[in-house]
């Protein structure tokens, strides 16, 4: 179950929610598979990409992310042509200067526009 739901995830080329694995994946039992990805989550292996759309979706982590942090601080593209998500591994998110007493905990970004296959 495992092995077959990272396989998945490494042939995505964009995000995916657990409805588009559910439905790749036939059958499979949802509960398990929500948990699956609560795991791969937890120890570094996916993370989770909320882009307004009202769906989690999910992409595999980049090699350098573990169970302690997630590395993989990029930017995310949601296309309002597609309505697909996409990482943008080379897009870092930039620093934000924050009030005083203010502690940053998490640091999301997404751009939303047309994707490059959208635009061709
Ligand atoms: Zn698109
Ligand atoms: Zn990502």
């Amino acid at each position: 179950m495992r092995l077959l739901v990272l396989d998945f995830l490494e042939k995505q080329s964009k995000a995916v929610s657990l409805t588009d694995m559910e439905l790749s994946m036939e059958p499979l039992d949802r509960v398990t598979l929500f948990r699956t990805i609560k795991t791969f989550e937890e120890h570094g292996l996916v993370h989770r990409i909320e882009d307004g759309s009202g769906a989690s979706k999910f992409a595999i982590c980049a090699a350098d992310c573990d169970s302690t942090q997630h590395h993989d601080l990029h930017v995310h593209f949601y296309c309002s042509h597609c309505n697909e998500t996409y990482c943008l591994p080379k897009t870092h998110i930039p620093e934000v200067e924050l009030p005083a007493n203010y502690v940053a905990l998490e640091r999301e970004l997404i751009v939303k526009g047309i994707c490059a296959a959208c635009t061709k």
